[in-house]
């Protein structure tokens, strides 16, 4: 189908903003978004995604700034001379259509006489060639949705835009489609676009995730990167659970920050700092609650040298299985969150246990707490 390098398929939104009387639903926004990568729009309820997708689509006209396909400026182009397409939550198939005429739909209103082939491989790109001749209320939820993006597909856009697609599908029918929909966004190699609140889904699918929170792209990367190097509370929190200790920087020597919080000392690796690095400086520290290990305090002898620790008590454990939940009380932060595998558990760890929390420094990042205070 389209070729994986066609610079055509870049997107790219400069200055691009949303204004609704005085409220701003996006704020001024620049954003490239490369040929054939598989780009999510990630936030809560009413951040400014759909808004932003609309605009690329032409649905919206931006209060400024511009969209751009490729070299081409196309803000001043209505949507059906754009070259993207759409896939909306309600999946809006035509219900006295079959299958096969649904899909057929945009190149028979292109004129194209012969469609049968190009129908036929769409079809079955989307997995749905035994049921050309069926009428969509014939179909599953998934199956539906399917038609809808093989409908969207057929007049070949450089961009595909995704809004919420997968949102009134079941849990497991959701995940299906995730990797249906990853499958063949890798098969076409065009630029997908995809607007979602669920971070598993953004995660799982993209390639690049923006996360937006009012109106702003927060932070926007791989997704292992977002979740390894989170640079704000409000990102570390929508992607997943972090806990975080309020920690002063003590000293710097080469690669790693000591931190003092509380009365003892916590290694931070530079790289992984997303604050000014002078001493003295605050810096919010993060670890995630994977990471830490957890060690009856009789035992802390034995924990091996180099790693960060503090010290609390076990407030709370929830059994769920392969791993122990545990809240735990330390005077650097309350609460502690701290998920354990059950290999080889120690059964002194129930509540009120005085513990060790230790993990390895490379597993710390660090933000600006005071930026993240704004
Ligand atoms: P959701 O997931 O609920 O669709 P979203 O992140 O996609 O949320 P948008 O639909 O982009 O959010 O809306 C962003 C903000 O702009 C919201 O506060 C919304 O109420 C507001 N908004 C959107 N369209 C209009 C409009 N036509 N007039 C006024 N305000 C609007």
């Amino acid at each position: 189908m389209t070729n994986k390098t066609d610079p055509t398929g870049d997107v790219r939104l400069k200055g691009i903003s949303k204004t609704y009387g005085a409220f701003t639903a996006v704020h001024p926004l620049d954003l490239t978004v490369p040929q054939g990568s598989f780009f999510a729009l990630l936030g809560a309820s009413g951040c400014g995604k759909t808004t932003t997708l609309r605009m690329i689509a032409g649905l919206e006209e931006p209060s400024s700034g511009t969209v751009s396909l490729g070299d081409q400026d196309v803000t001043a182009l209505p949507p059906y001379k754009r070259p993207v397409n759409t896939v909306f939550q309600s999946y809006a198939l035509f219900p006295h259509l079959d299958i096969f005429e649904n899909v057929a739909f945009g190149l028979r209103r292109r004129g194209v006489k012969s469609v049968k082939k190009q129908v036929g491989e769409m079809l079955d790109l989307v997995q749905l060639g035994e049921q050309a001749r069926k009428k969509p209320h014939q179909l599953s939820g998934g199956q539906q949705q399917r038609v809808a993006v093989a409908r969207a597909l057929i007049n070949h856009p450089k961009v595909l835009l995704l809004d919420e697609p997968l949102g009134a599908l079941d849990l497991k029918l959701r995940r299906q489609m995730q990797l249906e929909l990853k499958r063949i966004q890798t098969e076409v190699g065009i630029t997908f676009v995809h607007v979602t609140h669920d971070q598993e889904e953004a995660m799982t699918m993209a390639d690049t995730v923006a996360v937006m929170n009012a109106g702003r792209v927060e932070q926007l990367g791989a997704p292992t990167d977002l979740y390894e190097n989170p640079r704000t509370t409000f990102v570390a929190n929508f992607l997943g659970t972090s806990n975080f200790i309020e920690a002063e920087i003590d000293s710097q020597s080469g690669e790693e920050i000591v931190l003092k919080a509380g009365g003892g000392k916590l290694v931070l690796p530079e790289a992984r700092c997303g604050a000014p690095t002078t001493t003295g400086g605050k810096v919010l520290v993060g670890v995630r609650p994977e990471k830490i290990s957890l060690t009856h305090a009789d035992d802390a002898g034995e924990i091996p040298e180099g790693r960060n620790r503090i010290t609390g008590r076990i407030a709370d454990s929830s059994f769920i299985g392969v791993s122990t939940q545990y809240v735990v009380d330390s005077p650097v932060c309350s609460d502690f969150e701290v998920y354990a595998q059950n290999i080889d558990r120690d059964p002194r760890l129930v509540p009120g246990a005085e513990v060790v929390l230790h993990w390895n420094p490379a597993h710390t990042f660090g933000l600006d707490a005071a930026q993240d205070a704004d």
